[in-house]
């Protein structure tokens, strides 16, 4: 479509970053352009919207720039899942496996009730840990998950099977 096309133009693809070997796709120019950054904001709060949320979950760092408006336009609260060790509050916290090593992710508990049907959102879906782990933090926080939307899927790193499970039939929608 125009906006996949809009989308796509304005991602910038950075050789051997962070390090030898991986292509990174850059979303900076994306949020540079005011057509662009107002089309996928649209977009993810239809997905949210349409999906029944009724909260957004963004992940640090880049899901924050994205989940913010996303959850303005969609009238929804934006809810923060921080790396460990950020938030001031009474947390749960999940570790999750990375290639080299481990991470561990937190959400304020009191932010997310049972009422809520959350939709995480961010930027690029890789290897999908960082989606699961997010998942299990809003399940153990008692809330429903509404989805995952992202503005782009690697889809060669196999995130939507490993997500399959924690998504238990909810959607993962990329741009
Ligand atoms: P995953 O946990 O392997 O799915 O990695 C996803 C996380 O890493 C997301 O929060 C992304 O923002 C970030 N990430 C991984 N690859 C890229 C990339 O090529 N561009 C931008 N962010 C990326």
């Amino acid at each position: 479509t125009d906006i996949e096309e809009l989308l796509l133009s304005r991602i910038r693809d950075v050789a051997d970053y962070p390090e030898p070997g991986v292509m990174f796709k850059d979303i900076t120019p994306l949020l540079a352009d005011p057509a662009a950054f107002t089309a996928l904001t649209d977009a993810l709060a239809e997905i949210s919207v349409r999906n029944g949320a009724t909260k957004i979950v963004g992940l640090e760092a880049r899901g924050f720039i994205l989940g913010a408006p996303v959850a303005v336009r969609a009238g929804l609260g934006f809810v923060p899942v921080r790396k460990a060790g950020k938030l001031p509050g009474a947390t749960l916290s999940q570790a999750y496996d990375l290639e080299y090593g481990s991470a561990e992710i937190e959400v304020h508990a009191e932010d997310l009730a049972a009422s809520d049907r959350v939709m995480v959102v961010d930027d690029v879906l890789a290897t999908g840990g960082t989606a699961e782990a997010s998942l299990e933090l809003i399940r153990r926080a008692g809330a429903e998950v509404a989805g995952v939307a992202v503005l782009m899927e690697l889809g060669f790193l196999g995130g939507r099977g490993r997500l399959a499970a924690s998504l238990a039939g909810a959607p993962l929608e990329a741009l």
